[in-house]
């Protein structure tokens, strides 16, 4: 038998530009990106290394690292389950399919909802319904130091990424987890200057056309609204009047067509002022509640 010749070296630039033709031909959006963080991590390097030692060799367990990862993601699993992490704000937030992966609209949800604090009481108290990640909560309680946070999720794998991810930024004694359906779970007393939300949305037409990455390997779960998509809404509106404190609000975020639906539910809850945000991309993004009906607000 002849011995089979030693396979030449692959270095970093020949491995990113085989597995970005690879990823491309799958479909993959951002195929060069992809392989470069993917290369990274199979490298464990940072992206300076890349893009400064295009000739450096891989060694066979790093070339078999990364292959493993390109093969992976030539499937469509996405990214940030093969990298188990995702940044969001100043945070880099543990991922597993158990979560929604955090977008970056639900960063502007943050900015809206910082917006918001400014004018309510000095130490704030914020209730983020079906916190997944836990990537509001955790982001306003880092950016707003005063605030005190309660996040509450249904599903208990979901939950334990929250922790986890809690635990990692010591912010435990900050953002109060809990487990259960949107309000159920909160002590019968407690009441929130402000409400947040990034429920699902999406209506199961709109789910089926989802790229790979977010129909096949993000939880249905925290991606469908019910039939019309709206089904959450109407659970977190009518439930906030109960919940929330004089001067109070709700804000959530919103698929791009659902702004004047979603308005219209707010209002039927009791809210007089409701406003609608855009986006970076302009389109429709986030509903604001304020000004309760019956004194409250
Ligand atoms: N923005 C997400 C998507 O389009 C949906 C998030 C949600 O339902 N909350 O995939």
């Amino acid at each position: 038998m002849p011995t089979p010749s030693p396979q030449p070296a692959r270095t970093v630039r020949a491995a990113l530009d085989r597995a970005t033709s690879e990823l491309t031909a799958t479909g993959v959006p951002d195929a060069r990106y992809d392989a470069e963080q993917l290369l990274a991590k199979a490298l464990n390097e940072g992206m300076l290394l890349l893009r400064t030692q295009p000739e450096r060799p891989l060694s066979v367990d790093e070339a078999t690292r990364f292959d493993t990862l390109i093969r992976h993601r030539a499937r469509r699993e996405p990214l940030q389950h093969l990298l188990g992490n995702q940044p969001f704000r100043s945070l880099i937030l543990k991922v597993t399919p158990a979560t929604l992966i955090p977008r970056p609209e639900t960063e502007e949800l943050v900015d809206r909802a910082l917006k918001v604090l400014e004018t309510a009481p000095d130490a704030p108290r914020v209730l983020d319904l079906g916190t997944g990640t836990g990537c509001i909560a955790l982001a306003i309680a880092t950016e707003h130091p005063a605030s005190r946070v309660t996040a509450v999720e249904l599903s208990d794998t979901a939950l334990g990424v929250a922790k986890a991810n809690t635990d990692h930024y010591g912010l435990t004694g900050r953002v109060h987890l809990l487990h259960g359906d949107l309000y159920a779970p909160l002590p019968t007393a407690d009441r929130f200057d402000l409400i947040i939300s990034n429920p699902p949305y999406l209506t199961p037409g709109e789910w089926r056309e989802a790229q790979p990455e977010v129909r096949d390997f993000e939880p249905r779960w925290a991606l469908v609204g019910g039939e019309d998509g709206l089904s959450a809404y109407r659970r977190i509106f009518s439930g906030a009047p109960a919940r929330l404190t004089e001067g109070g609000s709700v804000l959530v975020e919103i698929g791009w067509s659902q702004g004047e639906a979603v308005a219209a539910i707010a209002r039927t809850a009791g809210f007089r002022q409701v406003d609608v945000f855009q986006d970076l991309a302009g389109r429709d993004r986030m509903v604001l509640a304020t000004n309760l009906i019956n004194g409250k607000g």
